[in-house]
C-alpha cells in the first residue's frame, strides 16, 4: 500500500474541458498546464486533452518536455522567453510567445531567424504585474508589426486581476480597455483564465485561457467546482498506520497544539508536508476517513499527520483516507489552511505516487 497517491481522472479532465467549451462554444481552449499541469502530471494531462486546441505553459521546458512527449498543438509561453537564446529553439519547436516589454521586443528585432515566431502581445490593462502600458501600446503593435522575426497577424492577450470577485468594477474596466484598444486589430484576442470565462461574458473571446476550472477546482471561493458542473480531476489519498487512544487532557504531536477534550481516538495517516500537505494546516482542518469528515487534530509532520476519529470510532489500520478531491473539495480543506486550492494541487512531492484512470 502507497503511502500517498494522487489519482488523477483523466475522464473528469475531458469532461471540465467539454463543460468549458459549452460554456464558451464560440472560443478557442488554450489549457494552461503550467507548473506540472498544476500538479497533476504534464505528460498525462497534455497528452489526454483532447478538447483543448492549444496549450499555455510559463517556461520553456515545460514547452519543451511536451513536445519530447510528442504533443504537437500549439503552445504559448505565458510569460514569453526570458533570454535572446531561446529564440531559435521557440521557431525549432514551433513554440509561440507573449511579448510583455521593450527587452523582449528588442531581442525579436535583432534577432536571425529562419522563421517568424507567433506574437501574442501582452497588454497590462489593469493588473500591473505584466504588459505593456496602454500608452505604449500602438508603439509595442507598430515595431512588431515592422518586425520580419514576428508571425503576422499579430495577437493580443491581458490578464485579469480580480475576475474571482464579482462585486469589483475592475474586471469589467479591464475588458472594456483591452478591447477598445484592440478594436479593429485584425489579429485574434484572449483574456479570460478561469474565473474570466466562468463569470465574465464579454471576457470569452477569441481564446480562452482556462486553468484551474480545467483540474475541476473552482477560482472562486464561495462556489466549488461541484457547484459549477465541474469535477475534482485529483484526489489525494493516503491510509491510516495507527488507531490510538488518546485520554481527556493529553496532547497529541510536535509542540502540542492539540489538547483532547474527552477521551477518543487518533487516526494517524501516512501523509505529511514531505508530500505537500501543509504544515500550516490547523486543528480542524477537515479530512475525510470512511465517509466522513473528521479534525486534523494536532500540526501536520514530515511524514504524517493525526485527525480526531471520535471515541466511537470504527475505523481501523489499512483504511483509506481522502485529503482532498472528490466528495472534499480542494476549495474548502485550502479555506481551513488560509490558502487557496491552487497551491495545495501544485505542491505536491514527487514522492506522491502518480495515478492515472481513465
Ligand atoms: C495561470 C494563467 C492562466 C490560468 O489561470 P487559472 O486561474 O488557473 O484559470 C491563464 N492565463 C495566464 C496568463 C496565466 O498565467
Amino acid at each position: 500500500m502507497k503511502a500517498a497517491t494522487a489519482t488523477i481522472n483523466l475522464n473528469a479532465l475531458a469532461s471540465n474541458l467539454k463543460k468549458v467549451k459549452e460554456q464558451s462554444p464560440e472560443s478557442k481552449i488554450m489549457a494552461v498546464v503550467k507548473a506540472n499541469a498544476y500538479g497533476h502530471g504534464l505528460q498525462h494531462v497534455a497528452t489526454h486533452a483532447h478538447g483543448a486546441d492549444a496549450f499555455g505553459v510559463a517556461r520553456i521546458e515545460e514547452a519543451l518536455q511536451m513536445r519530447a512527449s510528442g504533443v504537437v498543438k500549439p503552445i504559448l509561453l505565458l510569460e514569453g522567453f526570458y533570454s535572446s537564446g531561446d529564440l531559435p529553439v521557440l521557431v525549432t519547436n514551433n513554440i509561440q510567445t507573449v511579448v510583455h516589454c521593450e527587452e523582449q521586443l528588442a531581442a525579436l528585432e535583432q534577432a536571425e531567424l529562419e522563421t517568424p515566431v507567433v506574437v501574442w502581445l501582452k497588454i497590462d490593462s489593469g493588473m500591473h504585474r505584466l504588459g505593456v502600458r496602454p500608452e505604449d501600446f500602438s508603439s509595442f503593435v507598430k515595431r512588431l508589426k515592422a518586425c520580419d522575426n514576428v508571425a503576422k497577424p499579430l495577437r493580443y492577450m491581458s490578464h485579469f486581476g480580480c475576475a474571482d470577485e464579482l462585486d469589483k468594477s475592475i474586471t469589467q474596466e479591464q475588458t472594456e480597455l483591452f478591447l477598445s484598444l484592440t478594436d479593429g486589430c485584425e489579429g485574434e484576442r484572449s483574456l479570460a483564465a478561469s474565473a474570466g470565462l466562468l463569470a465574465w461574458e464579454q471576457s470569452r473571446l477569441d481564446w480562452v485561457r482556462p486553468g484551474i476550472i480545467m483540474y475541476g477546482v473552482s477560482p472562486f471561493n464561495d462556489k466549488t467546482a461541484s457547484e459549477l458542473g465541474y469535477r475534482p480531476v485529483m484526489t489525494l489519498k493516503s491510509h491510516l498506520i495507527s488507531v490510538r487512544e488518546v485520554k481527556k487532557g493529553e496532547s497529541v504531536g510536535y509542540g502540542g497544539v492539540w489538547t483532547s477534550k474527552r477521551d477518543t481516538k487518533v487516526g494517524v495517516l501516512a501523509i505529511g508536508y514531505g508530500d505537500g500537505y501543509p504544515r500550516t494546516a490547523p486543528n480542524g482542518t477537515p479530512v475525510l476517513v470512511n465517509g466522513r469528515e473528521v479534525p486534523i487534530a494536532g500540526r501536520v509532520s514530515m511524514d504524517m499527520l493525526t485527525v480526531d476519529l471520535g471515541p466511537n470510532a470504527n475505523d481501523k489500520v489499512g483504511d483509506e483516507a481522502i485529503l482532498w478531491g472528490e466528495l472534499l473539495p480542494a476549495e474548502k480543506v485550502a479555506a481551513h489552511i488560509g490558502t487557496i486550492a491552487y497551491e495545495l494541487v501544485t505542491k505536491l512531492t514527487s514522492r506522491v505516487e502518480m495515478e492515472y484512470i481513465d
